[in-house]
Order: structure tokens, then C-alpha cells, then sequence
């Protein structure tokens, strides 16, 4: 499927050296007649950038403090390579908005990747959004800056780029009109599916890390192991399909083959299925609305033998609950529920707090932190701060 006279798209990607960032570039590599790198960004893996952009040979490389970009520039100036180094929060802006630029894949972790995505959605991009906590965090403010942007906004996250295959082509964020009844979104149960309350006490970051089906970053491995993932996915559904708390359900489904569905009101349920591997979203919305390769294996139904499907426990798994109570509320809560959970999740990494630990902060956090407007990109950052203090002087 080559399309020799396509220009060539020319990709942004912020968090080139994640997990995300790293198949983003997997998938782009197969198809150069299609994509051409024009920026790759990391905070701190400047070894990682620095290959990467052997590789890639993008024209801007960004990293998170001046110490990175001088070691970067001097590594890159032995090489030959015209790649401009820039640094800090603002150089991602102007990558993610750069003229010189059409998709930007939105795959920093956590709430830091916010201002990005957001300067990528008012520059009118097509912006890949794998990043979800920006959607959870100021999901009004992100839709408002996609439709004043005029921005094509393509869901990454495996279970939202399910629902968007199976809704129709025209769907208008409106689930009525559309006939839908429910979005049910699949969940793996994480590594601790099968442990009990009391087992649960003493699991360690490494166990939580160590995902039965996908292979992720280290904060999105832990929202997985506390069902967190889900709850931020809960909402992230809501802002980006139009759909009401109670449209959205959860279902546990441990093979992690069904990647999410619709139901209509004729009774019809609309899955998508493939192996658990983020390069089939990445490459169905790097190339959107055609179809390319994106190097994941067929999917071998008769050797996988059966899918299976459990209520969500919401006594083991509070941190769901959590997420629902936070998008019922609305305003500032989200935001809070965010940024209580990052830092009570780089908390456990740590070793400095127990996993069950982790929904205790963030109830706390809900409990007494005060709500504030979030209406603008500034407000937004102000509710992750109150969040974040909050958490933080809880732990201590
Ligand atoms: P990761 O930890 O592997 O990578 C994170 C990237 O963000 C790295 O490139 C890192 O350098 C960069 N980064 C981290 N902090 C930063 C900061 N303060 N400023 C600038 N850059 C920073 O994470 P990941 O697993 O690739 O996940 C990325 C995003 O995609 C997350 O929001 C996650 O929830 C979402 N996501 C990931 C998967 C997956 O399979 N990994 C699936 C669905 C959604
Ligand atoms: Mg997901």
C-alpha cells in the first residue's frame, strides 16, 4: 500500500522516548514515503533523544533543562547532523504549533504534557493524543482549543481509538443521535486482578510495573495495577465522545483483545479487536482515514481459545469509583483527582507509601481540597497545583 505521490506528512512527537514516543517512531520508520520526522522531545533520556535523532534526523530536538540541550547539541555537532537542540516547556510549545509541522502525537506523561497538546490543538494539528491525563485534567478547555483550532482530534489510548472505529464516520459527539445506548470500555484488571484486599497491602512498585498483557511506562503501569487507568479513561470518554458518566461502563475482559465497544439501541455492540500492541491506534491515526502497516502480529483467534468478561471491583479497585465521583462533580475535581494520583503514584515508586495508600491520598485530596474555575489554561495549572499540595503534605 505505497502512495508515491502523497506529500509527506511531517510528524511532531512529544515523549519521543517513551513507550509511546518509541512506537510512534516504530510505525513512522515503516512508511518514510508517507512521514518525515520534524521534532522529537524528552525531559530527561537525552541518550535515548540522541540515538533516536541519529535515526530520525528531525529538525528540532527538545529536552527538559539547558544541561540536556548543551550535551545534546555537543553529541549532535559531532555527527554532522543540522538538528537545532532547544530546551524547557516553552520549546515544546513551539514544536507542538510550528508551521513546519502537521501531526503532533501527544505522548508526554501526565499532566506536564498539558500546555503542549493544547498549543498543538489551537494551531489546528492533527493531534494524536495518547497524553489522556490533558483530557482529565481540562477536558472543556482542550475540546474548546481543538474546535477553535480547528484541530482533528485522534484518540490513542487503545480502548478511545476502539470506540472511535465503531461509532460511525460522522459521529458529532452527540451518543443520542447516534443511537448509542452505552460505551463499554474494556479493562484488563492490571497484574492484581486476582489478589485479595489484604494481599494487596504489600505489593511492591516492580510488581505493580510488571503488566500481564502491555508493555508501558511506569506511571500508566501503576494506574493500571490500581484500576486508575480506567477511571482516567472513564473520563477521558466523556470529553472526547460527548457521553454521559452513566453511558460509560467498565468491563473487565483479562486477554486484553477486545480493545473496547459500542452499544447501539438496536442491540448491536460494535467491537474492535487486535493484539494488545499501541502500534495498531498509533498507525491507524497516523495515517487516518486510510490503513497501513504498523508491524503488530495477526490476530490468532483460535490460539487465544476464549475471551472472558468480569464486573470491575470496585471494593479492591476504589481508585474507579474515585474518577466517577470526580467527573460527576466537574469543575476543578478532575484536576485534583489527577494530580493527587501522580503524586501519590511517583510516591510508590518511590517506596515511600504502600499501594493501598495510593486511593486513600486522593480520597483525602477530593475531601478537603478547595474547587477553583478552570476555564482558562492558567486556572487549569492552579487546580493541579492545589492537587498537588494537597498530596503532597499528606504523605509528609
Ligand atoms: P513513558 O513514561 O514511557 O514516557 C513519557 C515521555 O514523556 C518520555 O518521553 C519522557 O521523557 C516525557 N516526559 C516525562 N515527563 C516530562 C515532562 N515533565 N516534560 C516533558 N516531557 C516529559 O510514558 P508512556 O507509557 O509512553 O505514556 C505516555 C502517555 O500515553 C501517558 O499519558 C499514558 O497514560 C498514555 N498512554 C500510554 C499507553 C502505553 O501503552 N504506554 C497506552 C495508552 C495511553
Ligand atoms: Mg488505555
Amino acid at each position: 500500500m505505497t502512495t508515491p505521490d502523497l506529500a509527506r506528512r511531517r510528524v511532531t512527537v512529544l515523549g519521543s522516548t517513551g513507550s509511546i514516543g518509541a512506537s510512534t517512531l516504530d510505525v513512522v520508520s515503516r512508511h518514510a514515503d508517507r512521514f518525515e520526522v520534524f521534532a522529537l522531545t524528552a525531559c530527561r533520556q537525552t541518550e535515548v533523544l540522541f540515538r533516536q535523532c541519529l535515526v530520525h534526523r528531525p529538525q528540532v530536538a527538545v529536552v527538559g533543562d539547558a544541561a540536556g540541550a548543551d550535551w545534546l547539541a555537543s553529541r549532535i555537532a559531532e555527527t554532522g547532523l543540522s538538528t537545532e537542540v532547544r530546551w524547557g516547556p516553552q520549546a515544546l510549545d513551539e514544536v507542538a504549533r510550528a508551521a513546519e509541522t502537521d501531526i503532533v502525537m501527544a505522548a508526554i506523561v501526565g499532566a506536564a504534557g498539558l500546555p503542549a497538546a493544547i498549543a498543538a490543538a489551537r494551531a489546528g494539528k492533527h493531534v494524536l493524543l495518547a497524553n489522556k491525563e490533558a483530557l482529565v485534567v481540562s477536558g472543556q478547555l482542550f475540546m474548546d482549543a481543538v474546535a477553535e483550532g480547528g484541530a482533528r482530534l485522534l484518540p490513542i489510548d487503545s480502548e478511545h481509538n476502539a470506540v472511535f472505529q465503531a461509532l460511525p464516520g460522522n459521529y458529532g459527539r452527540d451518543p443520542k443521535a447516534a443511537g448509542v445506548r452505552r460505551i463499554l470500555l474494556t479493562a484488563s484488571g492490571g497484574p492484581f486482578r486476582r489478589r485479595s484486599l489484604h494481599e494487596l497491602e504489600g505489593v511492591t512498585p516492580e510488581e505493580a510495573c510488571a503488566h500481564p498483557n502491555w508493555v508501558m511506562g511506569r506511571k500508566i503501569s501503576v494506574d493500571s495495577a490500581t484500576m486508575m487507568n480506567k477511571g482516567l479513561e472513564v473520563i477521558e470518554a466523556h470529553w472526547l465522545f460527548g457521553a454521559a458518566p452513566d453511558l460509560i461502563q467498565v468491563v473487565v475482559h483479562p486477554q486484553s483483545v477486545i480493545h473496547s465497544m459500542v452499544e447501539y439501541a438496536d442491540g448491536s455492540v460494535l467491537a474492535q479487536l487486535g493484539n494488545p500492541d499501541m502500534r495498531t491506534p498509533i498507525a491507524h491515526a497516523l495515517a487516518y482515514p486510510d490503513r497501513i502497516e504498523s508491524g503488530v502480529a495477526p490476530l490468532d483467534l483460535c490460539a487465544i481459545g476464549q475471551l472472558n468478561f468480569e464486573a470491575p471491583d470496585y471494593v479492591r479497585f476504589p481508585c474507579l469509583d474515585l474518577a466517577y465521583e470526580a467527573l460527576r462533580e466537574g469543575g476543578s475535581a478532575p484536576a485534583l483527582l489527577n494530580a493527587a494520583n501522580e503524586v501519590a503514584v511517583a510516591a510508590f515508586l518511590n517506596h515511600e507509601i504502600p499501594f493501598l495508600a495510593i486511593p486513600r491520598v486522593i480520597r483525602r485530596v477530593l475531601e478537603r481540597a478547595e474547587r477553583i474555575a478552570v476555564s482558562t489554561l492558567d486556572a487549569v495549572l492552579e487546580a493541579d497545583a492545589i492537587g498537588r499540595r494537597w498530596a503532597s503534605s499528606l504523605l509528609h
